[in-house]
């Protein structure tokens, strides 16, 4: 530590330190004399700019304990964004984070002030549809770019007084300005007694320390409208509030919410955001500018001041855990991060899952705020069925939606076009040669495709191994229903959501605008259709395969599927149109299609609680869980048994289950170990000694060890 920075290098400092001609960034998480006996190399500078909240470094630190992931990659996500990046020195010759800030340049950038207006022909509908949900303001090149159009289409429908067109400022500022002016106030609806109540228990909980809520609510059941007013309630306090959303794509309408709500001072904060806008919200919100955040899992990091809220919305969201090291659950790290700052955690959903319903105080909305009913559920049993993905009266209720002009939903599980190719003569499926699993069937191009690591393959005209022509495509994928809609219900605009068409920025909005067009549409897509899209006019929702989810072994296949069926029935029928909502299933007697279609969600979550304290299984047992994957399988079959072995003899009190049998994704050989004991730490305390002895072997023998704790997944 060189004298002249005694005074900067404090806890939290980012550090400047040579490792040879490198120059690494480092954070000072603590000061101790030195007990190295080599030579110490002094610390080349501090990096401009505050130090990491010392709430944000204790946040790492369990983080990488707790989760068993080095420091350093944890320590990464509470550093300001660039914190990845090269250090450079800046024109005063201060060490400062690459990439520099963006300077703000002119754009030609469109305007438009508030809702579109009616009766605008397709393209300008979706022109305006777009502008109106990025909240009336964007460059000229980026609104062509979401609404495929160009730019003498922008300046004829200025010409009519649609929009405006001006040279303006965009650059570091550029996203805060993105939705613009704030709309004019919202006016709040008088709350009913259930918003009352849970808002009036998160106002309890700020005030006493803080503490965990589940608010269990139906989809329109008002729970966004509880977040508001709590937001509301944190800033009369003085607090600050972080609100996490399952998806990218879930931002912008809630955005539009909360800035007509709240005004000023909210920063939106995830992936997709370029690093000069991840720079400026991190600025906005460091500095106590923005005290509201809005954003995906990584939000969860933001640095808030005087943290008093956080709000996890759709909280039943697999997506909050992250499946790369470092391997948090962002639920778990907002209680986390709650707890030491005092702040009250909300957790929202209508379908919560086993564990928060067990282990967190719980609220519940019990109905559509608005008074509109829940549809009725209709489950048809596809063994009584045709062949085909669409059931009779699937087609029949689309067919009479279309002819009235209405909107449809239509989810299949799967991407592709069907999920598999098999022979019906031997039973022979097409599977990846690097991958266990099978090939999926596509259309244009006609092909069999790996999802796991994008391997090729012509479709066979005639089984490989028995020759016989008797080779079809069994299962239903999203295309394959594309196709039979296409054909059975040609009056309606068919628009495909899935991983596919849904990729690139402003892709959602795109598809979403060019569905809520007027004119009968059917909105087909995977799972992402059924995430909490607020759809308009929507008069029947339908699950292509429901029980899919059952096809899965893992311990939450059940809860998947039942939350599938319930999430469903939440997109239709809003604002009291009459809806019809359509089951498909294989399994139609099993518990999670029936308790689904009854929205029987106190009784299936009741069944499901016993049975995860029957198994061990969370909250009463927790999981870790640890793949080794290499190039050779029987070095990878030595280390899984080695790893089970050690942990056998050191860790008496920890369930151990496995080695897996032997699984190959993109090449390689996995092998998956999965431990149970009452806490977490029972666990990881022996592992990590385990896996550090064993570290030697595993590095000789190329074998990697991925550790997971607290897996969605088994
Ligand atoms: P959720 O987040 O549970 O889906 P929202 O908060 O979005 O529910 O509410 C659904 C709809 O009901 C929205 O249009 C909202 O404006 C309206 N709403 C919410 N609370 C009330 C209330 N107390 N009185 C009238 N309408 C309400
Ligand atoms: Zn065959
Ligand atoms: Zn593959």
């Amino acid at each position: 530590m060189p004298s002249e920075l005694e005074g900067t290098a404090q806890p939290g400092a980012m550090v400047v330190c040579p490792l040879g001609p490198r120059r690494v960034l480092g954070v000072v998480v603590g000061r101790e004399p030195p007990m190295h006996e080599g030579r110490l190399v002094p610390l080349a500078g501090v990096v401009e700019g505050r130090p990491v909240p010392a709430e944000l470094l204790d946040l790492a630190a369990w983080m990488a304990r707790y989760y068993m992931a080095p420091v350093a990659a944890c320590l990464r996500l509470v550093l300001p964004p660039g914190g990845g990046g090269a250090l450079r020195r800046d024109a005063a010759g201060e060490w400062v984070l690459a990439p520099p800030p963006g300077r703000p340049r002119l754009h030609l950038t469109a305007r438009m002030e508030g809702s579109p207006p009616d009766g605008l022909r397709a393209r300008r509908g979706e022109v305006a549809s777009v502008l109106a949900a990025a909240g009336g303001r964007l460059t000229t090149a980026e609104l062509c770019r979401r609404a495929g159009t160009t730019l003498p289409t922008l300046k004829a429908m200025e010409r009519d007084g649609v929009l405006t067109l001006a040279r303006e400022r965009w650059g570091e500022d550029s996203l805060s300005a993105t939705a613009g002016a704030a709309p004019a106030s919202d006016i709040p609806p008088p709350p009913t007694p259930g918003q009352s109540a849970a808002v009036a228990e998160i106002e309890r909980l700020m005030d006493s320390g803080g503490g965990p809520l589940l608010l269990h609510g139906v989809t329109g059941s008002g729970k966004t409208e509880v977040y508001l007013r709590a937001i509301e309630a944190a800033r009369a306090r003085d607090r600050g509030s972080l609100v996490l959303v399952p998806e990218i794509a879930l931002t912008p309408q809630l955005l539009g919410r909360l800035r007509a709500r709240l005004g000023e001072g909210i920063a939106i904060w995830h992936s997709a955001l370029t690093p000069a806008q991840r720079a400026a919200e991190h600025r906005r919100v460091r500095e106590g500018e923005a005290d509201v955040v809005l954003g995906a899992r990584s939000a969860v990091f933001a640095p808030v001041v005087r943290l008093g809220l956080v709000v996890v919305d759709e909280e039943h969201d697999p997506s909050y855990k992250q499946d790369t090291s470092p391997r948090y659950d962002a639920r778990q790290v907002a209680a986390k991060r709650a707890r030491a700052a005092g702040a009250a955690v909300v957790f929202g959903s209508a379908t919560p899952r086993p564990e928060a319903w067990h282990a967190l105080p719980r609220l519940t909305l019990p109905a559509r705020a608005d008074g509109s009913r829940l549809p009725a559920v209709e489950i048809v049993d596809m063994r009584t069925q045709g062949a085909g993905p669409v059931s009779r009266p699937l087609a029949a209720a689309l067919h009479d939606a279309a002819m009235r002009g209405e909107k449809a939903v239509v989810l299949a599980s799967r991407r592709g076009f069907s999920l598999m190719a098999l022979c019906r003569e031997c039973g022979w499926i097409a599977r990846c040669p690097d991958c266990d699993v099978a090939l999926v069937q596509h259309s244009a191009p006609r092909r069999l495709a790996c999802h796991h690591c994008g391997h090729q393959e012509p479709v066979p005209g005639i089984c490989p191994v028995c020759a016989s022509t008797d080779v079809v495509r069994q299962g239903t994928g999203s295309q394959g229903v594309e196709a039979a809609l296409a054909r059975l219900v040609p009056r309606a605009r068919l628009v495909r959501m899935d991983g596919s068409s849904a990729s690139g920025r402003g892709a959602v909005a795109r598809l979403l605008a060019e569905f809520s067009a007027p004119g009968p549409a059917i909105l087909l897509g995977t799972q992402m259709v059924a995430k909490g899209h607020d759809l308009p006019d929507v008069t029947v929702a339908a699950a292509v395969d429901a029980d899919a989810p059952l096809q899965h072994a893992g311990f939450r296949s059940e809860e998947r599927a039942f939350a599938l069926i319930v999430q469903l029935a939440g997109r239709a029928g809003r604002r009291g149109e009459p809806a019809r909502v359509i089951v498909q299933a294989y399994e139609p007697a099993a518990r999670a299609v029936q308790l689904g279609a009854r929205h029987a969600v106190e009784e299936f979550l009741t069944g499901e609680v016993e049975r995860r304290r029957a198994h061990g299984l969370p909250p009463f047992g927790h999981l870790v869980r640890v793949v080794l994957d290499g190039d050779r399988p029987e070095a990878v079959a030595r280390a899984a048994a080695a790893l089970a072995d050690a942990m056998r003899s050191g860790a008496p009190e920890v369930g151990v289950l496995g080695p897996s049998p032997m699984h190959r994704l993109r090449g390689r050989t996995r092998r998956a170990l999965l431990f149970s004991a009452p806490a977490t730490s029972t666990v990881t305390t022996p592992l990590r000694i385990c896996l550090d002895r064993l570290d030697p072997d595993l590095r000789r023998a190329a074998v990697r060890a991925a550790v997971d704790v607290d897996p969605q997944d088994t």
